[in-house]
């Protein structure tokens, strides 16, 4: 597997290169350019990484994703770095666009268990609308013990929502024996992963074989509803909606079972991207804009920053990497 920082040639993708000359930028000091073993291509190390196209000095475009991280404005970083806000958002695009890049890589690891928690947070996107017609729905998926984001995309609270999520979770099944997801919020997360990736059961019987998760994948989702004032027998807090396979594991202490991490994370983002913070009345213009600050934070939060309570960086604590990215690296990463 290619690893994070390696190089590769634009034209024939070859990893064999050798450094061929040296060249000064005005804002970026020395910086090499190498050439292809495989076919004599020459091409800067910043060929297919964000500051091929930025020409600011990196420790500035470093500075002005530190500072967007911390839940400072669009309007307000560009003011204190006098600079153009279409500027900052052009560079956050570039860097949340290696998203892309991270998640894939992280898909190529064996993991011995996973616990993963969904939940939903909302923002108003553009005009405020009613909450149940807004764009601004955003469904966040955490793995528990690291606090790695394993995705977090936004939209319409719908089918389409929680598809592109559980696509992501879909991609982990495979590389666990033991995944268990839990869910305060919609039933949509269980119903979705069941129709990815349910099983035919090959059982022997007659007739058409029932259909379940695959073996070890474990759910339970959050029974909504007034469970005090409610007659009849009491329902258990959490339920398992779906059918799983017969020889998943079912040992589940009660305690372990719930979304509390995800939620923290979600009073976190609050704090740390403007965009769902109530300041003034729209908070993200465009979805597209809201997605691109979740991408920033996604990167920043999995691969950069240290998780205020676990101490290390998701990423890390997951064993995705072994160390942890340094912004500058993300932003000289090959895509
Ligand atoms: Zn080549």
């Amino acid at each position: 597997m290619k690893t994070l920082t390696e190089l590769h040639c634009p034209e024939c993708q070859s990893l064999k290169n050798d450094p061929f000359k040296k060249y000064n930028t005005v804002h970026n000091g020395e910086r090499i350019l190498l050439k292809c073993d495989e076919c004599d291509n020459v091409f800067s190390e910043t060929a297919g990484t964000p500051m091929q196209d930025i020409k600011s000095p990196i420790s500035k475009v470093a500075s002005v994703l530190k500072i967007r991280s911390e839940g400072m404005g669009l309007r307000a970083t560009g003011r204190v770095l006098g600079m153009h806000k279409n500027t900052v958002s052009t560079w956050e695009r570039l860097f949340g666009d290696q998203k892309e890049t991270l998640m894939l890589y992280s898909f190529c690891h064996e993991f011995v268990s996973l616990v993963f928690e969904g939940d939903e947070l909302y923002t108003v996107v553009g005009r405020r609308t009613d909450a149940h017609a807004s764009e601004g729905w955003t469904a966040v998926i955490m793995e528990r013990s690291s606090r790695f984001i394993v995705d977090q995309r936004c939209g319409a609270k719908d089918a389409a929502l929680f598809e592109s999520v559980m696509s992501t979770v879909c991609e982990y099944i495979s590389q666990t024996g033991d995944l268990s997801f839990f869910s305060d919020g919609e039933r949509r997360y269980g119903n979705t992963l069941f129709a990815f990736c349910a099983e035919a059961l090959r059982n022997g019987k007659p007739g058409r074989p029932p259909k379940t998760l695959p073996k070890g994948l474990k759910l339970r989702v959050k029974n909504k509803g007034d469970q005090k004032h409610k007659r009849g027998p009491k329902r258990k807090k959490y339920q398992a909606p779906l059918r799983e396979h017969p020889e998943t594991d079912q040992e589940l202490d009660e305690s372990n079972i719930h979304a509390n991490h995800v939620e923290a994370n979600n009073a976190a983002m609050r704090r740390r991207n403007s965009a769902f913070r109530r300041r003034t009345n729209t908070y993200a213009k465009t979805v597209l804009g809201l997605q691109r600050t979740l991408d920033v934070y996604w990167v920043i939060h999995n691969f950069v920053r240290k998780h205020w309570t676990t101490g290390e960086v998701p990423a890390v604590a997951m064993g995705v990497l072994s160390a942890p990215l340094g912004l500058e690296d993300i932003l000289m990463m090959q895509k």
